[in-house]
């Protein structure tokens, strides 16, 4: 049996009226979408460096006196709060400012 072949993609027929994110290349980075953002209580961190060890995205600094947050690449997954031997990072629900 012979295979069809397929038709090939043909950018000049693009409808008009998609939705721009599928045809233009729009920059953006977690702390444009993500919905929980982690707050650090500067009086319980022992600066033990478990967030910054675990954080995946790396957006975890170190302060003077305690670890804090790079609010443009964390994506809000909740691994820091979750894992501080202190509790001493909570998660609040992000809001449009
Ligand atoms: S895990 Fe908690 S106690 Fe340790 S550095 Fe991070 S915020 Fe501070
Ligand atoms: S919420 Fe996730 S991405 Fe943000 S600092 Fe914590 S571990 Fe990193």
């Amino acid at each position: 049996m012979l295979k069809q072949a397929r038709p090939r993609f043909d950018p000049a027929n693009i409808p008009d009226d998609l939705c721009a994110i599928g045809t233009e290349l729009i920059t953006m980075l977690p702390g444009d979408w993500r919905s929980e953002r982690p707050i650090v209580d500067r009086d319980k961190c022992v600066k033990c460096a478990t967030c910054w060890l675990l954080c995946p995205v790396q957006c975890v600094v170190e302060m003077p006196a305690w670890f804090d947050i790079s609010y443009d690449s964390c994506k809000g997954c909740g691994i820091c709060a979750t894992e501080c031997p202190q509790g001493a990072i909570a998660m609040i629900i992000e809001t449009e400012d």
